[in-house]
């Protein structure tokens, strides 16, 4: 019998029998991994907080054919403050969905682990508003799965550019005036939205925990890199759709 100590944050599950549950555990190592958790959903199961959305523990994994089996858990943090709160669930869920999505099965990747950890720390236990934690979780995301967005340089001429006004999610970056006359394409940007993305890019995640958004911006940003992600990862996030309802 091989066991595996491993490092996980519960991404999703789906409950079955009378008291199992299917986890998807994002790990450093070997990416996001499914879990069978036996029992976890009695009453007096040691398995009943590490099998939550958000919880962070050091597991042992019993490795079984393409699954693991649970056998062990300490728990690291529940994060109960995120499941406590509706709009902190909502960006919470809607990071786990993003992450889940842009995650691959047996492969690692420490940033993108750093990257989820950071998130829903911020969103437990800090002030920052969490429609800001998510603007900068999606900047750093499609930093880390190779989608920087390309803000010095007009995607069409390649010319350095400095007061843009224009983005376009189709190509990935700012286009000059120019370009913009003959293409015709690219949504209107304000500076504050394009310096604003160019800082969280350029700054390292501990940096940026006193940020401070304007209105305007955080809408401007949210709304472009909520598109701009869903067209590179080709699906929207299910958990946007609680958002948007939560937003109205
Ligand atoms: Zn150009």
């Amino acid at each position: 019998m091989k066991i595996v100590p491993m490092q996980g944050i519960v991404l999703r599950y789906s409950n079955f029998k009378e008291a199992d549950r299917m986890l998807t555990i994002l790990t450093p190592d070997r990416g996001k991994i499914q879990v069978l958790a036996r029992g976890c959903r009695k009453q007096k199961s040691r398995f009943l907080s590490a099998s939550e959305l958000f919880s962070y523990c050091d597991y042992m994994l019993f490795e079984y054919r393409d699954i693991y089996i649970l056998t062990g858990a300490d728990i690291n943090d529940v994060f109960f403050d995120i499941r406590n709160d509706v709009e902190r669930f909502a960006y919470g869920t809607y990071i786990l969905n993003l992450t889940e999505i842009s995650a691959n099965p047996e492969e690692g990747s420490y940033p993108l682990f750093y990257l989820l950890l950071y998130s829903i720390t911020m969103l437990a236990y800090s002030d920052m508003c969490p429609e800001d934690i998510n603007n900068i979780y999606q900047m750093k995301l499609s930093d880390i799965l190779g989608y920087r967005p390309k803000l010095e340089r007009c995607v069409y001429c390649d010319r350095t550019v400095s007061d843009v006004d224009r983005f376009s999610i189709y190509n990935g970056g700012v286009v000059c005036k120019d370009c913009y006359d003959r293409e015709k394409t690219g949504y209107n940007i304000h500076m504050g939205t394009l310096q604003t993305m160019r800082y969280i890019l350029n700054t390292d995640l501990n940096k940026l925990k006193n940020l401070k958004f304007t209105p305007q911006v955080r809408s401007e940003l949210s709304h472009l890199m909520e598109q701009y992600l869903a067209q590179r990862l080709e699906r929207y996030a299910k958990a946007k759709e609680f958002i948007e309802r939560l937003k109205a």
